[in-house]
């Protein structure tokens, strides 16, 4: 099959999202792979948008999906923004006409058929089965009926569905790109399927067969819920005479503490790209984590820029098992790429994030109207910047800093050591940054720091930790000198005046 899949030439491939909710991780991990699969073989990506269940379509589904498809860094070739007349609409409510034809076409052959059934009759046809132990189906009771029956239908007043006719004891088979051979028999599909709705809207597995054909793609890939689809597609190609694509069932992403598959349900495990962005996850990140939810290329290392993993994609070596949802790895997979910023890129994303405004967090930093965000936000950056996993982080950093007046300290942490030590360099650090303020020198914290040592005798942890502790609240802060010039002087002495009378 690899070379096969090697050889492969005009390879086109589609992302066909429901714009029935945001993208969520799932529909990202199928679009991602979409996304690889075309750019590897220097394929076509085509964006289609499956808006036929129309009550379902939520308002802003498709500019969420394509606004964070854009942000995580997938593009397309063609799509309602980029029509190609040759393939055009890719709105699917804009195709009706095109389904229509090859309903006509099926009907004309007898191999479809109308369906007068009401859905109170098709519940009862259910549950009878159900009682008599049989797994529910359509048993095919307007198959074959005559033209008199319909009309009498019709003049009831009744709209029929139409079915497709499956033959009995058909197998439809196919050689998943990931899954291997996949067979299924007709007789347990259950029975023959409606392919159009009563109110003259395709079903998806017609829908997609007729879009799939007429836009030539080549290379199906999508979440492996739907693998019970596509006998039914493959029956419906078959019906047309014409051939199917090549299949490829992406494994869907599980939860690992409950081991099923992920659901909306799962509060705790953030789903929607766009949540991900306003935590602060970078884009490449997310990128780079996804492409493992569900592949993986050959050795140990982990962390991959998009153009290396277009080159390294292999859709043979996609997983056939779930991929579980690891927030370890997803932390550890930002904060690499984090650490790896430059710094003014840095604070650009982190001042992206507050003037966007998305997050509560964001909008504390808002309401902060600090005069120098950006010079403020660098400087957290500077000191945090190996140490956070997301952007968030900073945030939280802007605004503890700004209130630090108002912050609740655990001055107790103070009376681990010597208290007259203690006070004596919190006595004397406030000494010399009053004398800096006095003469109006520029504020060099090392040197202030080195002159309390040389003033009060004290040195190492004894002296680190009181200074630690007035001015960040925890024992051990990153580099106390750079954190001292998130302050104003004046903030500096009333936190030692602080610390000195609390403690
Ligand atoms: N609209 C379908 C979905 O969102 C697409 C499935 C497919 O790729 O065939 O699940």
């Amino acid at each position: 099959m690899s070379d096969n899949l090697k050889s492969r030439r005009n390879v086109r491939v589609r992302y066909a999202p429901s714009p029935t909710g945001f993208l969520h991780i799932g529909n990202a991990q199928s679009a991602l792979f979409n996304y690889l699969f075309a750019r590897h073989y220097n394929g076509t990506m085509v964006l289609r948008i499956e808006d036929t269940d129309v009550k379902r379509n939520v308002p802003h589904g498709e500019d969420s999906q394509i606004d964070n498809l854009h942000w995580l860094g997938i593009d397309w070739d063609e799509g309602p923004d980029k029509p190609n007349p040759k393939y055009a609409p890719y709105h699917q409510t804009e195709r009706q006409d095109l389904y229509h034809k090859y309903i006509m076409q099926l009907l004309d052959q007898g191999l479809a058929y109308k369906d007068y059934a009401t859905e109170d009759e098709l519940t009862e046809m259910r549950e009878t089965q159900r009682e008599n132990g049989d797994a529910p189906h359509y048993d095919g009771r307007w198959y074959g009926r005559s033209e008199a029956d319909q009309l009498e239908a019709e003049a009831k007043g009744l709209k029929p569905s139409i079915r497709l006719h499956l033959p009995e004891n058909h197998v439809y088979a196919w050689d998943d790109i990931i899954k291997g051979h996949v067979a299924f028999n007709s007789d347990n599909m259950g029975g023959d399927f409606i392919i159009e709705k009563s109110n003259g809207m395709p079903t998806y597995n017609f829908a997609v067969v007729v879009d799939d054909y007429l836009m030539d793609i080549t290379d199906v890939l999508r979440g492996d819920d739907h693998i019970a689809n596509t006998p039914k597609q493959i029956a419906v190609y078959e019906a047309l005479g014409i051939e199917h694509p090549n299949f490829g069932h992406i494994t869907l992403i599980y939860n690992p503490k409950t081991r099923k598959k992920l659901s909306k349900r799962d509060k705790e495990t953030l789903q929607f790209i766009s949540q991900y962005k306003n935590q602060g996850y970078l884009s490449e990140a997310i990128f780079n984590f996804i492409a493992f939810l569900g592949w993986s290329p050959v050795g140990e290392k982990e962390i991959f820029s998009r153009d290396e993993l277009i080159k390294l994609y292999d859709p043979t070596r996609m997983s056939k098992s779930p991929a579980y949802f690891d927030q370890s790895k997803l932390d550890w997979t930002n904060a690499e790429y984090i650490k790896k910023l430059d710094l003014d890129d840095m604070t650009d994303r982190v001042l992206e994030l507050v003037s966007e405004g998305q997050s509560d967090l964001a909008k504390q930093v808002q309401g902060l109207q600090l005069l120098d965000l950006r010079g403020f936000t660098w400087q957290v950056c500077k000191i945090y910047q190996s140490e956070v996993h997301q952007l968030s982080q900073i945030m939280e950093k802007i605004v503890w800093y700004t209130n630090i007046l108002n912050e609740h300290i655990d001055y107790n942490q103070l009376n681990r050591f010597d208290r007259d030590e203690t006070v004596s360099v919190l006595r004397s650090f406030r000494n010399q940054v009053q004398v800096l303020q006095n003469e109006g020198v520029a504020r060099d914290f090392n040197q202030v720091i080195q002159a309390v040592s040389i003033d009060t005798g004290v040195k190492g942890r004894n002296l680190y930790f009181p200074l630690n502790v007035a001015f960040t609240g925890v024992q051990s802060a990153p580099q106390i000198d750079e954190i001292l010039h998130l302050y104003a002087t004046n903030t500096i002495i009333a936190l030692l005046n602080k610390a000195i009378t609390e403690m």
